[in-house]
């Protein structure tokens, strides 16, 4: 009889078979969400997630200090502590099938036979899901970066150097300026500022600081900025954006990448895509909601939080989630204490497949 052997890597682990092939599960603690769908579909019972107790929780009595943290959700707490979930698998009952990596959302289990993925197995079927940034688009902003919940995403931005540039100027065209402000807040020079100062709007470019990248015509919504090139022999014309002397690179960790799309809902030139494999919805039933905390906690995508509170009376307290973003893993409803939250998977996208046992287990995730 071949038995399984487990090796234990602080909070990772890997069970191995070797017959013929190799067979490897493996298991990354830090990539794990704890949404339970690995065992809900181990046909063997092989898996084991334990119950979380939510954190016990009290408000900051100094709520009226002035303190301007306690005007953050996180600090409405004394205890913001990170929850989650262990999870275990028993080497004896394994049987390695990989049935728990291909419905991971996460990608925290791997199966792999003789080194390869069973991702990349044709023959093993898989979640369809991805994200990806279009460089030719990406303005190198880093929006995406500062919103992703993963850290999965690094913008990799080159700034242009002075000395090396076409020199010019950027105009705006007040007449069609909508004051929205994009220009300012992307310019990675902080050379544009909009002035409310006079009681009426105006952009103020510094030149000395506008290092002529272009990122604010890139971004206008209504084409109002021009820039002219004044330093080369065909006299002044319109710089086309394409030729802008920003670079950069965007990369996404695919290991920690969750495809929650806020890189996607924050980027301001369309140039991230994301596709979640779950279609579903998400319920709060406020009446039974204890405002414990805990399924913001494990929430991976930041879907959930109490609102900032907007002054003395207002606690802020009252959960709201940001739909969009929810992969419908489910591990917020598994760690409430009050039933409060439903999740709902109505569609689950994964790639063709004849094996019954494969189709019976995707399938599964519906509810
Ligand atoms: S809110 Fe959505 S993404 Fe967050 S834990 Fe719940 S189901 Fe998962």
């Amino acid at each position: 009889m071949v038995k399984n052997i487990k090796e234990t890597e602080g909070k990772n682990f890997c069970i191995k078979r070797s017959l013929g092939e190799e067979r490897v599960l493996s298991f990354k603690d830090h990539v794990c969400v704890g949404c339970g769908l690995c065992e809900a579909t181990c046909p063997v019972e092989a898996i084991s997630l334990d119950e979380v107790a939510p954190i016990e929780r009290k408000y900051v009595d100094t709520y009226f200090s002035g303190h301007e943290k306690i005007a953050q959700n996180y600090a409405l707490f004394t205890n913001d502590n990170e929850i989650k979930a262990k999870l275990d698998i028993c080497e004896d009952k394994c049987v390695l099938c990989g049935l728990c990596s291909g419905v991971c959302p996460a990608g925290a289990l791997e199966l792999a036979i003789d080194g390869v993925s069973i991702k990349e197995n044709e023959a093993y079927p898989h979640l369809v899901t991805s994200a990806e940034i279009d460089e030719d688009k990406c303005l190198f902003c880093k929006k995406c970066e500062a919103a992703c919940p993963r850290e999965s995403i690094t913008i990799d931005r080159k700034l242009p150097n002075r000395a090396d540039l076409v020199t010019g100027e950027i105009e705006v065209d007040e007449e069609e300026c909508i004051y929205c402000g994009a220009c300012a807040e992307l310019c990675p020079a902080e050379a544009i500022v909009v002035d409310k100062a006079t009681g009426e709007e105006s952009i103020v470019i510094d030149k000395e600081k506008c290092v002529y990248c272009l990122v604010c015509k890139k971004a206008c919504p209504v084409d109002a900025i021009k820039a002219v090139c004044r330093s080369c022999s065909y006299g002044e014309y319109d710089l086309d954006p394409a030729k802008a002397a920003i670079t950069g690179n965007a990369i996404i960790d695919s290991e920690t990448c969750i495809k929650c799309g806020w890189c996607e809902g924050v980027c301001p030139a369309d140039a991230a895509t994301v596709k979640q494999a779950f279609k579903g919805t998400l319920e709060i039933d406020e009446e039974k909601c204890g405002t414990c905390g805990a399924c913001i906690d494990v929430c991976p995508c930041n879907v959930l939080s109490f609102p900032k509170s907007t002054g003395p009376g207002d606690r802020g307290t009252h959960l709201v989630k940001e739909e969009d973003y929810c992969i419908h893993c489910g591990a917020c409803a598994k760690v409430c204490p009050n039933e409060a939250l439903t999740v709902t998977r109505t569609d689950v996208d994964y790639t063709p497949t004849s094996s019954k046992s494969w189709i019976a287990a995707f399938e599964a995730l519906k509810n």
